[in-house]
């Protein structure tokens, strides 16, 4: 394909997953050591892992339509190596989140490969995971672009204990996120690394979720094209095609406000649906007479014994589900993605 050059010295072993193409300039990467062997730092750009989420599918085919189109010395001054790619190719074609309700791209990523390998049936998102590991073990920094299924305003999850400089700074390439999401105990997965951005994180890599906002809403597409455009400058020194993004829409005093009013949260557990129950979202009238549905959005405020949702068993027993402290709901599940056994909703503590 016209435009892209292969970094040989780089990644010469690793084979791209399809719907993967990667971009360098072979003859000045620079080296970053990795273990016994240097190699030139590698930036991932995933999109559509979940395949229901448009913005991060957009992204990635407007990279990849501007970069394998762009003349050759657009590569020339860049001192890494760029990999786009689209995560779930299946269920973006079929618009869903993956290509069953049990299934998820992003809970493939556990730490023993051996474990999906000896499963006995593997689904397309195992085969998937199995294909980009490789690729995501080599990563130096993964930006992975989410949307939520709920409303939801944007923000940037980081998993993991370790909140480093290099966090920081990859962080300030994205001010239309307005909240940090810690979730330093792995709670997304029940406490095991299981999603692109840990995964990096668990190989030494800097891994970035970065939700948008809700899943087909298009609107911040400009915003994101051009932190995306910041962030390739910044670290692989990759300056897109001129015309390729409206400056207009990032200003810097927009970036200002960002860094005063960033919220940050910090995952503390996952309500999982129990085995052979079904889940119904609390509702009722506030003090101020506002009427509403707990789970409606991302980050609703719940206080110590609200409930925020009953369980119900075969036999019409109801259980309150509720926290003996107060939080936020995170990533509340739409209905068609309850699973038993599996979360139905994340609380959040505020941390400032
Ligand atoms: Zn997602």
């Amino acid at each position: 394909m016209v435009g892209i050059r292969i970094c040989k010295m780089a990644t010469k072993a690793l084979r791209l997953p399809t719907h993967f193409a990667r971009y360098s300039n072979h003859t000045n990467a620079p080296f970053v050591s990795q273990g016994s062997s240097p190699r030139a730092k590698i930036v991932t750009i995933l999109g559509g892992v979940h395949g229901n989420e448009l913005v991060g599918v957009e992204i990635v085919r407007w990279l990849q339509g501007l970069l394998n189109n762009a003349p050759f010395s657009t590569f020339d001054s860049m001192n890494g190596e760029l990999i786009v790619g689209l995560g779930n190719p299946k269920a973006i074609e079929a618009g869903t989140r993956a290509c069953s309700s049990a299934d998820d791209l992003n809970r493939c990523f556990i730490v023993k490969e051996d474990c999906i390998r000896q499963k006995n049936i593997l689904s397309y998102e195992d085969q998937r995971s199995l294909d980009i590991r490789p690729l995501l073990k080599e990563t130096d920094i993964l930006l992975d672009i989410h949307a939520t299924n709920k409303p939801s305003l944007p923000f940037i999850r980081i998993a993991g204990e370790q909140f480093t400089h290099r966090h920081h700074e990859v962080l300030k390439y994205f001010p239309h996120a307005r909240i940090l999401l810690r979730d330093s105990k792995h709670t997304i997965g029940n406490g095991e690394i299981s999603t692109t951005d840990e995964f990096v994180q668990y190989n030494g890599g800097v891994g970035i979720c970065y939700e948008v906002g809700q899943a087909a809403d298009m609107s911040c597409i400009d915003v994101v094209k051009n932190e995306v455009a910041e962030f390739l400058e910044k670290e692989v020194n990759l300056y897109l095609p001129q015309g390729s993004t409206d400056q207009t829409t990032c200003t810097t005093e927009y970036r200002k406000t960002r860094e005063v009013n960033l919220e940050k949260f910090e995952m503390i557990e996952a309500i999982n649906l129990l085995p052979n129950h079904k889940f119904e979202w609390a509702s009722g009238t506030s003090d101020i007479n506002n009427s509403f549905t707990m789970g409606s959005e991302n980050f609703q405020k719940f206080f110590a014994n609200q409930p925020i949702g009953y369980m119900f068993d075969d036999m019409g027993n109801e259980t309150v589900v509720s926290s003996p402290f107060d939080g936020y709901l995170v990533f509340p599940k739409v209905e068609e993605l309850m699973v038993e056994g599996k979360p139905l909703v994340w609380i959040a503590k505020k941390t400032s």
